[in-house]
């Protein structure tokens, strides 16, 4: 594998933060998307990582994306006794 645009899952990983916190830019954010659109396992680790994320987001009082949030919402609602 020595395409140059290509990510593998271990750097994928590495960038998991810095991509959630919107710090990758350019080439790198489109290396981590792509990367993304091809790997299961990466795309499903990083959807619990961003709700995970949003759910203390929304703790520090920092803005959550209103679709993100009702989403968040209606999974607390399914598990809500
Ligand atoms: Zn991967």
């Amino acid at each position: 594998m020595n395409e140059p645009h290509v990510i593998d899952c271990e750097e994928a990983l590495r960038r998991l933060v810095e991509y959630l916190d919107a710090e990758l830019h350019g080439e790198s954010q489109r290396q981590m998307e792509q990367h993304l659109e091809r790997c299961r396992s990466c795309f499903s680790r990083i959807e619990f990582e961003k709700r995970l994320k949003a759910s203390t987001a929304e703790l520090r009082h920092e803005p959550v994306p209103p679709e993100l949030e009702r989403r968040i919402r209606s999974l607390v609602d399914t598990f809500k006794c």
